[in-house]
């Protein structure tokens, strides 16, 4: 198979070697006689993968015992209500940074549940830059949430300030992408489809102190604390997705964390370099320190360049490049399994484009 060059939003490409381990595993699981997908979710063989799974978690993100990891059916989404079901008290309040499209979702969820109060947002500029960090919270706040990396618009945060209350993130699309203090996070909760491999499957790691009493009644299945008990095996689990995340895990380690952030910064700079010196291209975030390592978005000059470069890519074997309709024409996705020489083919698609065009 002749491989596309591929900077979809996600799902993700994932890296070849992850592929043909999934591949293999999928005939047989290592010398059982047994598919992957026939692996039984209470048998020894899944529950291996698990504890490597969360272990792995654990060296990854830089994170103790104190900390619960499941891996949990539904995706982002899902998490978006379980957040607030499992820890928005009635009548108390959920503080919201609004980045865009995803924060605002979580934001939607939560509302179901208590109080929902954006604290900070930056609508106004269309979501080409984040907001000032809250300098006070509201009183009666239950947590704070926020996007780490906002997919759609392109803007993305650092480590950010202590906070008073619990801080929640959804770091669906950057995690394990850069260096960050996870041991700031009450919970943080991610999507897999981006760095961590297929969907369906979300990844919730959350502070054992959130975790001592339910603050509804909650159906198990939606319980953090049941699933905890369970050991995220409270039904049957998605067995394939979370092998797939236990080959993103491995594969994340083996290239050390350092070397990917390294690399993800320089893929970043490649493009937004290119960007901020052609004729014809637009970065969309102008504040380079707003600017997202993972996903880029960017415009043309006229909407006759956007239709015509978005031919002249697919002519060249590029896919996944189309920007999210809220945001314009383009956005690079350049998730950890995006190569380096990617990015510069597509940097190189731009020179050639633009000679062309001048
Ligand atoms: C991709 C993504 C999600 C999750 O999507 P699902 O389709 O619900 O799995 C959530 N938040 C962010 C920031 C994302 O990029």
């Amino acid at each position: 198979m002749k491989r596309k060059i591929n900077f979809s939003p996600g799902p993700a490409i994932l890296p070849e070697s992850v592929l043909q381990q999934l591949a293999a595993a999928t005939l047989e699981y290592e010398g059982t006689g047994i598919a992957l997908p026939e692996l039984q979710h209470r048998g020894p063989e899944f529950a291996a993968i698990l504890e490597e799974s969360k272990a792995l978690v654990r060296e990854l993100c830089r994170i103790g015992d104190d900390y619960e990891v499941l891996f949990l059916h539904g995706g982002g989404r899902l998490q978006f209500c379980m957040v607030p079901m499992n820890f928005l008290p009635d009548g108390k309040t959920a503080a919201f940074i609004d980045t865009g499209q995803w924060a605002h979702e979580a934001m939607e969820y939560a509302a179901y549940y208590g109080n929902a109060s954006i604290i900070a947002s930056s609508k106004e500029s269309g979501y080409a830059a984040l907001p000032a960090w809250p300098q006070q919270l509201p009183a009666d706040t239950a947590y704070l949430h926020i996007t780490t990396n906002n997919t759609i618009y392109g803007t993305q945060w650092d480590d950010v300030p202590a906070t008073t209350a619990p801080l929640i993130a959804d770091m669906s699309s950057d995690i394990l992408s850069c260096p960050r203090d996870y041991s700031r996070y009450a919970m943080f909760y991610a999507a897999a489809q981006k760095n961590l491999g297929m969907a369906g499957v979300a990844l919730a790691v959350i502070h054992k102190d959130m975790l001592r009493t339910d603050v509804r009644r909650i159906p198990p299945m939606l319980s953090y604390m049941a699933q905890v008990a369970q050991n995220s095996v409270l039904n049957t689990a998605n067995i394939v997705g979370i092998y797939t995340t236990l080959l993103m895990l491995r594969w994340t380690k083996e290239k050390g964390m350092a070397a990917i952030a390294q690399e993800n910064r320089d893929k970043a700079q490649l493009l937004y370099d290119h960007l901020d010196n052609s004729n014809i291209f637009i970065p969309r975030v102008k504040d380079t320190a707003h600017r997202s390592l993972m996903n880029v978005c960017f415009t043309a000059i006229t909407p006759v360049h956007e239709t015509a470069f978005l031919q002249w890519t697919a002519e060249r074997n590029i896919t996944g490049i189309k920007g999210h309709r809220y945001a314009g024409a383009f956005r690079a996705s350049l998730y950890n399994a995006v190569p380096l020489s990617d990015v510069q083919y597509l940097v190189n698609t731009m020179k050639e484009y633009e000679q062309q065009h001048q």
